[in-house]
């Protein structure tokens, strides 16, 4: 078993990981930058160490700072968390040469997935089935328009290099194929580094759904189903729940299946998530694979009673998955609301402040994943994620009625703004209640809320 792990992130994430260790009875030493020094993570890991000033590139992104950070305090593993340097190969690859072990998969399954022209590429070989688009990267304007007028419009832009829902356009026709190519392209380069694009037909009415899968270092790897993750704003999710409302037993079943031969393919080891869009017929098409821990991991864990942090210090420590597919049960529905210091009345906008007073929910079937505490000045410089609330029941509107009384019970109060009202008029309304929405669901009901704040103001 792996000694001593270095948590080379912060927020909730490395909260996490440090409970993680803990309940293995592993040491942790949690790297942090000067605007965390105050954070829970720091308070709660055995060891902390400075890794640089605020900004991310000379900190959390800056390898030289976390890698001397785990050679100086004699930890024999680092855990990168989600975000960061999580799917950064060269980071693996340092980690290996300074004889540390990344917890997470190989340097090749991150090149791999790590670029959406491959990744299809790889993933169609092995039989997966992926929207129809380009064979890899586009050359030119031409050729995309070429495959566009095979595949039909609409069409999608998007970085080969991309993440987090950024810089993809949608083309109608020709025309509007013409103008965002460009604009795509050097969207992409600014934000990633490369300018690279896919193409792929745009599917309309579709659902993110997502299976998350495990693999040992003996080439044994299972599936623990999916997550529905179509509540996204700006393709980012928002809500994501567990089992999908619109999956049975058999779809499950194909869909893994196809995971795992994707996990095969690329010999992945630890833990992972393949991403697809779903048609309103069930058919089901691969758009990435993650190769790290993912935000919404803890619906998985609710519905499977499985810790799959646990899981991945024990995989790589070369543990085998004692696991067999028919071991894996899907038991209730799982919901988690990622709670934003955002103000949802102004668009979203970031919304940070100290904390006066922060009491969690509890009671039975409620799980709070958050870094916060009374008087935690949340720095402005990362993320605007603050907690994550997961709620389980025996059925779906029991984990949504939990979740109801969860947010209700909710206190963060002090300057800082939450999403926390806009969620809790979400999980209220009849057709996310219902379970038949698409990734445009909270595009269209945000309309709704804001027409509905607005009247209320007035009045
Ligand atoms: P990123 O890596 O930037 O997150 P993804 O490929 O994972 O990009 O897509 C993010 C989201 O964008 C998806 O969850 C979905 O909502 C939307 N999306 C991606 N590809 C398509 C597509 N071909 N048609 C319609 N929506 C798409």
């Amino acid at each position: 078993m792996l000694q001593k792990v270095l948590i080379a992130n912060r927020g909730e994430i490395a909260v996490r990981i440090v409970r993680a260790c803990h309940d293995l009875g592993i040491q942790c030493v949690v790297a942090f930058s000067e605007a965390d020094r105050n954070s829970l993570a720091v308070r709660l890991a055995d060891e902390a160490v400075c890794i640089g000033p605020a900004t991310p590139g000379r900190s959390y992104l800056h390898p030289p700072a976390l890698i001397s950070a785990a050679l100086i305090t004699g930890c024999d593993s680092v855990h990168p968390g989600y975000g960061f340097l999580s799917e950064n190969p060269y980071f693996a690859e340092a980690c290996a040469e300074c004889n540390l072990i990344f917890i997470g998969p190989s340097p090749e399954s991150m090149r791999l997935m790590g670029d959406k022209a491959i990744g299809r590429q790889t993933m169609s070989a092995a039989g997966v089935p992926i929207i129809p688009g380009s064979e890899g990267e586009l050359s030119s304007l031409d050729e995309a328009v070429e495959v566009a007028r095979s595949i039909g419009y609409p069409v999608l832009l998007k970085p080969s290099g991309g993440g987090g829902g950024r810089g993809m356009r949608v083309a109608q026709d020709e025309s509007e194929l013409q103008r965002a190519f460009p604009t795509a392209r050097a969207e992409a380069e600014g934000a990633f580094g490369r300018g690279d694009l896919i193409l792929e037909r745009y599917l309309p009415h579709v659902r993110h759904v997502e299976i998350q899968v495990l693999a040992d270092s003996h080439g044994h790897s299972i599936h623990l189903g999916e997550r529905d993750c179509s509540a996204q704003r700006r393709h980012q999710k928002i809500v994501e729940e567990a089992p999908s409302p619109v999956v049975d037993e058999a779809l499950r079943a194909r869909m893994g299946e196809s995971a795992l031969r994707g996990v095969q393919a690329i010999n992945y080891v630890n833990a992972g998530t393949l991403e697809f869009l779903m048609d309103p017929d069930g058919h089901f098409y691969f758009i990435e694979m993650n190769t790290r821990i993912q935000v919404e991991h803890p619906v998985t864990e609710s519905v499977t009673g499985l810790d799959l942090v646990k899981w991945q210090l024990r995989i790589a420590s070369g543990e085998r998955l004692t696991l067999e597919q028919k071991d894996v049960r899907i038991r209730g529905h799982a919901i988690e609301c990622r709670i934003n210091a955002e103000d949802p009345e102004r668009d979203f906008l970031p919304a940070t402040g100290e904390v006066e007073v922060y009491l969690p929910p509890g009671g039975p079937g409620v799980r709070v994943d958050s870094h916060l505490y009374s008087g935690y000045m949340p720095p402005g410089s990362y993320d605007s994620l603050i907690a994550k609330i997961i709620t389980w029941g025996d059925t779906r509107d029991e984990a949504l009625d939990r979740m109801r009384r969860a947010l209700t019970e909710c206190v963060i109060t002090g300057k800082i703004k939450t999403t926390i009202p806009f969620q809790l008029a979400m999980i209220d309304d009849p057709a996310f209640r219902s379970g038949n929405i698409s990734i445009h669901y909270v595009a269209d009901f945000l309309r709704e809320w804001k027409e509905r704040e607005a009247t209320v103001s007035i009045a």
